[in-house]
């Protein structure tokens, strides 16, 4: 039944939707570009992994055996994707002073925290790239003759030598170009480097012995590397934000073309990856995403301020993701209270016997809308709907709603039947009053109410506004209470 529908996903590559075809029959191999690990990942680069985690619970439901790489970049993305500024690591590291294994250390628990927070899965490895420096030499000294020069700086490659330079990014030349820094002696600006000497004088923390002298790898190198090695290639699907589009995305599938001795990308497998999918931006009309009012846009920041960081998964479910979407405390909020009803209706069918049956005929019509909305690239916007169509219909047994919901969540991650209305209310890091004492003003309140003792029960109300607590009585979702 799940795979009712073929499942179509979007190709940056050819610009168009396709049939998921796997290269092993059964499988889906995807590799995820990950974070780098100089800073706390901001809300926008989390939506890059809930859409990648969306993407691997499809090919699950659609029955593929899924392995999923994501690889955590802790050496050798610079300050500019292309080939300018400083290592982002070195850089962080000589600002704060600490050892650059500690920052990476450091960054990626705060990032796998966020990860466990939005129910993202746990991919099938975390390559970290400096685990991989040998196989990075391997491949630069297998492509250096044929498609590499050597400049002082370090060993650049040379784009002319594969053909359809570019291709993923289709405006490389208006938009790409224009953020190359000029390096002496490239001999395309579009060249980029792929080992970074260490310049005579200097030490970097992060480096190591290659042919063409102590140095770093460049970012380029790695994704190509763990890609092919722990996926094969062509293997089926490459994710990243839609940045990547533009300069590392090309570059790798310049690398990759280059390895595997393949040309021109009319033939897809060429590429390294049949699919290159994209997740478009999380934007924040007020400027730069990663600040809001000053305030660095983290989950953590979300969570701080009441808001649970399901709800920002669900922020990101309601919005297709090639679609740009805009954050807003409003939306944030909205999405709370819509994940608030879902959790109220699943909260009854808690107790309801399990292995009920999925394909009883009245989930039919919300079934066949479920499965065409995330078959059709991921639309997990009606697929939303999908699930709410469900959890209205009416004169079914609990069983086969609680096993038809448990079907859908499976995709969606919203990881319905642990949630409860309680856990939905978070303290925000502000508020000046604890549960218990809420409870209690509540208790002496009703008390007040039941000798019509008005004043007083008006009173407490007051205390408890002026304290952050909004009492609220005949709340539909059943709360008493909202800091
Ligand atoms: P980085 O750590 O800079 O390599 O970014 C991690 C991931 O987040 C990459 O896939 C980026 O393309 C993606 N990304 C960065 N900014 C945003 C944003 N505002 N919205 C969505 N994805 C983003
Ligand atoms: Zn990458």
């Amino acid at each position: 039944m799940t795979d009712a529908v073929p499942l179509k996903l979007f190709n940056s590559l050819t610009r168009q939707l396709e049939t998921f075809q796997p290269v092993h029959p059964g499988e889906a191999r995807v590799y995820t570009c990950g974070p780098t690990v100089y800073n706390y990942p901001h809300i926008g680069n989390m939506r890059a992994y809930v859409f990648a985690d969306v993407l691997g619970r499809t090919l699950s439901y659609k029955g593929y055996k899924l392995t999923h790489i994501i690889n955590i970049t802790d050496v050798g993305h610079l300050t500019d994707d292309a080939d300018a500024g400083e290592d982002k690591m070195e850089k962080m590291a000589a600002e704060k002073a600490q050892s650059i294994w500690d920052i990476a250390r450091h960054y990626t628990e705060a990032y796998w925290a966020d990860v466990k927070a939005l129910n993202i899965r746990q991919p099938a490895k975390w390559s970290i790239a400096t685990d991989y420096i040998d196989e990075m030499i391997a491949f630069a000294k297998s492509i250096e003759a044929k498609h590499c020069y050597r400049l002082a700086s370090g060993l650049y490659f040379d784009v002319s030598t594969v053909a359809d330079y570019g291709r993923l990014a289709r405006a490389v030349t208006e938009d790409g170009e224009a953020r190359i820094d000029e390096v002496e002696g490239k001999r395309h600006p579009q060249d980029f480097a792929i080992w970074r000497t260490t310049p005579p004088g200097e030490t970097r923390q992060m480096e190591w012995d290659s042919p063409w002298g102590k140095g770093a790898p460049g970012w380029h190198l790695e994704c190509s590397v763990m890609g092919g090695k722990l996926l094969g290639f062509p293997f089926d699907i490459h994710t990243g934000g839609i940045d990547h589009r533009e300069i590392h995305h090309p570059n790798e599938i310049a690398q990759n073309q280059a390895f595997c001795c393949t040309n021109g990308l009319d033939v897809a497998e060429n590429s390294g990856a049949r699919i290159w999918m994209h997740n478009n931006f999380l934007v924040e009309r007020s400027g730069k995403m990663s600040k809001s009012a000053g305030e660095f846009l983290r989950l953590q920041l979300l969570i701080d301020k009441g808001y649970h960081p399901l709800a920002y998964r669900l922020m990101c479910l309601q919005a297709h993701y090639r679609s740009e979407l805009e954050f807003s405390w409003e939306g944030l909020q909205a999405a709370l209270t819509r994940l608030k009803r879902m959790v109220m209706a699943v909260e009854r069918l808690r107790n309801a016997p399990s292995g009920g049956a999925v394909d009883h005929p009245k989930f039919a019509p919300a079934l066949e809308k479920f499965d065409a909305a995330v078959s059709d690239d991921l639309n997990t916007a009606i697929a939303l709907t999908a699930l709410e169509d469900a959890l209205a219909t009416k004169k079914v047994d609990d069983g086969s709603k609680r096993a038809v919901i448990a079907h859908m969540d499976a995709v969606l991650g919203l990881g319905l039947f642990d949630l409860t209305r309680e856990g939905l209310r978070i303290r925000p890091k502000s508020a000046q009053i604890n549960e218990a004492e809420i409870e209690d003003a509540l208790a002496r309140r009703k008390a007040a109410r039941a000798e019509k003792d008005f004043a007083t029960s008006d009173a407490i109300r007051d205390e408890l506004a002026a304290k952050g607590v909004e009492v609220m009585d005949g709340d539909p979702l059943g709360w008493e209470w909202k800091l």
